[in-house]
This record gives C-alpha cells, sequence and structure tokens, in this order.
C-alpha cells in the first residue's frame, strides 16, 4: 500500500495565518494526506468548526502567556496588536513553542514526513533539522509585495526621500507603482523600528523562517500576477502558488441559505437571509480583517459614508474596535431616537464581532468590498468577483492596494495617505495624531458610489464602472480555474507534494 503522507502544519497564532494554512491542511487531506495542525486551545476552540476531514487532527498545545508576561487569553496576534510591548511579548511566547513543539514532534505518530509553516515561525527551523524532516514555507502575502518590497530593500529611493510624502517609484518592474515613505511598513523603510508596530522584529522572524526551506508555498494564483511570481521565483528558487485557498474548500463557500457555516450567530443567518432578498451586485460589503483597530470618529464616519452611499450595504465592526470605545459607538449604533442602525434599517446590517466573510463576498447580492487590503481578504474578493474600495492601514496593505487599484484595475482608493500608527495607542484614546487622520464620510460615499456604479449618470464614469466590474468577474473567473483540475494552482500542489516524496527518498 502506498505510504500515506503526513503534513504538520504550524501557523503563526494570528488569523490571517491561521484561515488559509487551514485550507490548505483541508486541501490536502483532500489528496488522501493525513495532516496535524498546531495549535492553542483557544485557536482550536475557534477554529475547529473550519475543518472538514477526517484526515484532519489539531494538536493544542498551551500558549506559554504567563511565562512570556502576557495577559491570560492572549493567544491570538489580535488581542495584542494595538500594543508594541504586547506584541513583542505575544512573539516571544511564540518562540517558546520551540521546546514543547520539538517533544511532541518526537512522539508524533506517524512522523511527518514534511512540516509547513507560515512566515514568523522561525523557531521551526530547529526542530525540523532535529529530526531531519522537510520543511517548506506558507507566504500569506503576494509575490507583488514581495517582490516589490525587496526591490525597494535594494534601492535606497526610500532613504533619499526628503519628506514623507514624496513619491518614488518601484524600481525595475514592469508596472508604474509610486510609494511614499508614510506608506511603507516599517519592514521595508529605514526608519527606527523602535516607535513602530515591531516590524523591524517580525521581519527578522520572517528572514529566518526563509532560512533553509525545500520551497515556498504562495496563496495566489499565477495568471493573476505572473510576472511577480516569475520574479519571485528567479530571487528565491521552488515557488509554488496553490491559491486561491479559500476557493479549494467549495463546502466553506457560501451556496446560498448559509447552511455550511458552523456555529454562526443568528444575527449571521439572519444577515445571509437578508442577502437572498437583495438584488444582484447590488449590496457593499465593509470589513476591516481581524487586526486593524478603528477609533470611534473613524467608525462614525465609515457609518455615515455607508448610510450617505445609498446602496444596501453590510458592515463589520469588530469587537476590539469598540474596547476602548464600546459605550460611545454602541450608543451612535444603537440609540433608539434617531441612532444609525434605526436610520438604515432595512438597507443595512451592522455585525459587530466576526462575519463569514467568504460566504458574504460569494453571494451574487454583493457587488462592492471596502476593505483593508489584508491578502486574504483582497484575494477573497478577487475570487468573488467584486470591485474594491481600497483602504489600506498598515502593514504590506498599502502594496496591496497599489495591486488592486494599478495593476488588476478593480479598485477605487478611498484615499489613505500614510500607515496607521498604534505606537501612541492613539486609537484607544481616539487622540488621532497627523499618521491616524479620520478619513471623512463624504470620501467613503464617493468611493463607494464610485464602485457600485451610483456616482453620477454620466456615461464616462458608468464605462469605468462597467469595465472595472467586468475586469473583476474575468479575475475571479480565472481564480475558479486555477483550482479545477489542470488549472496551475492544481498542478503546483501535484508539483509541491511530488517535490516531498522526492525529498524522503
Ligand atoms: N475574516 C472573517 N470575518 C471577519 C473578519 C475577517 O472571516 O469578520 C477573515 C477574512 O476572510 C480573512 C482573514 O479573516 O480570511 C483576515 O485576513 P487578512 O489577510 O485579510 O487581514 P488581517 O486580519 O491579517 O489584517
Amino acid at each position: 500500500m502506498a505510504h500515506q503522507l503526513h503534513f504538520l502544519l504550524v501557523p503563526l497564532m494570528s488569523q490571517s495565518h491561521i484561515i488559509p494554512l487551514t485550507d490548505f491542511g483541508n486541501l490536502l487531506a483532500r489528496q488522501g494526506a493525513f495532516v496535524s495542525i498546531v495549535t492553542t486551545p483557544l485557536n482550536d476552540v475557534t477554529h475547529k468548526s473550519s475543518i472538514r476531514n477526517h484526515n484532519i487532527q489539531t494538536i493544542p498545545i498551551e500558549f506559554p502567556c504567563r511565562e512570556a508576561g502576557l495577559p491570560e487569553g492572549c493567544e491570538n496576534l489580535d488581542t495584542v496588536i494595538n500594543s508594541p510591548e504586547l506584541t513583542r511579548r505575544f512573539f516571544r511566547a511564540s518562540q517558546m513553542l520551540e521546546a514543547p513543539l520539538e517533544k511532541l514532534i518526537g512522539e508524533l505518530e506517524p512522523k511527518p514526513d514534511c512540516i509547513i509553516s507560515t512566515t514568523a515561525v522561525s523557531w521551526i527551523k530547529k526542530p525540523a533539522e532535529k529530526f531531519n524532516i522537510p520543511r517548506y514555507l506558507f507566504e500569506t502575502i503576494s509575490c507583488f509585495s514581495l517582490l516589490c518590497s525587496h526591490k525597494l530593500s535594494l534601492s535606497s529611493f526610500q532613504e533619499d526621500a526628503v519628506s514623507d510624502s514624496e513619491k518614488f517609484l518601484v524600481p525595475d518592474i514592469p508596472h508604474r507603482i509610486e510609494f511614499t515613505k508614510a506608506q511603507l511598513p516599517k519592514t521595508t523603510s529605514s526608519e527606527d523600528s523602535s516607535g513602530g508596530n515591531n516590524f523591524e522584529e517580525i521581519k527578522d522572524h520572517v528572514k529566518q523562517a526563509r532560512d533553509s526551506v525545500k520551497g515556498i508555498l504562495v496563496n495566489s494564483f499565477h495568471e493573476l500576477e505572473h510576472w511577480y511570481v516569475e520574479g519571485y521565483k528567479r530571487e528565491n528558487g521552488k515557488v509554488w502558488c496553490i491559491g486561491p485557498v479559500s476557493l479549494c474548500n467549495t463546502d466553506t463557500s457560501f451556496s446560498g441559505g448559509g447552511k455550511n457555516i458552523i456555529n454562526k450567530p443568528s444575527s449571521v443567518d439572519d444577515c445571509l437571509t437578508w442577502l437572498d432578498q437583495m438584488k444582484p451586485n447590488s449590496v457593499i460589503y465593509a470589513c476591516f480583517g481581524s487586526l486593524c483597530r478603528i477609533s470611534a470618529d473613524q467608525i462614525k464616519e465609515i457609518g455615515l459614508g455607508l448610510e450617505a452611499s445609498n446602496s444596501p450595504f453590510i458592515w463589520v465592526i469588530r469587537k476590539y474596535d469598540q474596547d476602548s470605545c464600546a459605550a460611545e459607538v454602541e450608543e451612535w449604533l444603537a440609540a433608539e431616537d434617531g441612532g444609525f442602525e434605526e436610520r438604515v434599517r432595512g438597507r443595512g446590517v451592522v455585525i459587530r464581532g466576526w462575519a463569514p466573510q467568504v460566504a458574504i463576498l460569494s453571494h451574487r447580492s454583493v457587488g462592492g468590498f471596502v476593505t483593508h487590503c489584508g491578502w486574504n481578504s483582497t484575494l477573497e474578493g478577487v475570487c468573488a468577483g467584486v470591485q474594491m474600495v481600497t483602504w489600506p492601514m498598515f502593514a504590506e496593505q498599502f502594496y496591496n492596494e497599489k495591486f488592486i487599484v494599478d495593476v488588476l484595475g478593480i479598485g477605487v482608493r478611498v484615499g489613505v495617505d500614510g500607515c496607521l500608527d498604534y505606537s501612541n495607542n492613539n486609537n484607544n484614546n481616539n487622540n488621532n495624531n497627523n499618521n491616524n487622520m479620520v478619513v471623512t464620510w463624504d470620501r467613503v460615499k464617493n468611493a463607494i458610489k464610485k464602485v457600485m456604479g451610483t456616482e453620477s449618470e454620466e456615461e464616462g464614469n458608468i464605462i469605468i464602472t462597467k469595465k472595472r466590474r467586468e475586469k473583476a468577474e474575468e479575475l475571479a473567473k480565472m481564480a475558479r480555474e486555477a483550482v479545477e483540475e489542470g488549472g496551475s494552482s492544481f498542478l503546483n500542489v501535484s508539483m509541491f507534494i511530488g517535490d516531498v516524496l522526492h525529498q524522503l527518498q
């Protein structure tokens, strides 16, 4: 009987790493492999429902919060991101998983044939070497971002820029992509990282994790960014685009009634039923990922923009956005005499907490997506064939904005000048400084009207919106074809498995 491959998957404990790596685990299991996913007790509870194959097991390891000086329960990056100090401790705790993981690998039956970790899990290198297990990296960002950031790191443009707002071009790429220093995450900015979001530190982890891997898997597809995939391959050797992994799990995608979505609160059920009643492509969906912290002032402007757009909408407000300003936001949302929700009743749905994003985006009624441009969200938007209003906040999100607007041509900028700065906890006290300028409601409204084609009756605008929509639909078709049998990502998964088998010979 053929040997059943055993893959050990080790994500950074952050939604944007756990979700796509679990999707990839589902995909490997469907190909007949056995998959073990390392997790922690709280993350296990949150994510277990997305596992859909008896060939997958999760292995919760205690997250050393106390030892690393973290409050109990801080097992996911989304619980610490607004504090540079807690983020540092979170990465320390993550690093401390090395010893228990080494023990676990030694005891695991059957022994793993291959380890796949996401970036920033640098500590996996030693246990993998100790047990002589081939290790691969799973990239959670695009080849476009990876290559542009590499090209910028080789150039001196950003050092030479006299101000934060001076524009410079990314050299040696086929598209005209301009950045300012203010838009670059601290990973590629030459500035001191001490006041920022620990990106220098994260960058070191990422670099170490990339050292000595047998190959790199990217959650993207060749047709989406072929020039950048080839460029990244030239820099890094074996690279396989195997995505979009969110599409590989057909049973998690929304099929009209939301029946496949497990553990959803009833309000989510309601919202999916509500979507069924809306016209095709008429609804705008607004969500800012798992990590962005949004001030009360900004939350209100977003709401006013959605209201003034006149489009039906679903708007997700993360629980953490509200932590420091919960009462103020809740009062504004839910006041009985003319509060936001009362004013938009019938036309808008507010989800507090977590939304089934892939399901919502892939509903036929959704035509536009206000997004913070995280890579997973970007790719999920591409798969759904929706136009996007781009609202990057930090990390590599400005790269993704440029990719959506300037390369793919399926987005409209809301118009943000630079990365948010969490270092002074400005978002907690709503005392926004220049780095955290509030985007006003009229800009939100105008951008939404452009993507929804309701901007004005002028013929020129209608044609531009129509072109963007056609492009978005074309890309969604290409994404589906990439993961179907014989498609580029489908073949790349086979090539990757072939490479693992070759390493074992
Ligand atoms: N997500 C979701 N529901 C939410 C918010 C986010 O399902 O309410 C998912 C989203 O579909 C994506 C991931 O969380 O898969 C967020 O990853 P992304 O890279 O877009 O952004 P990040 O959270 O890292 O900022």
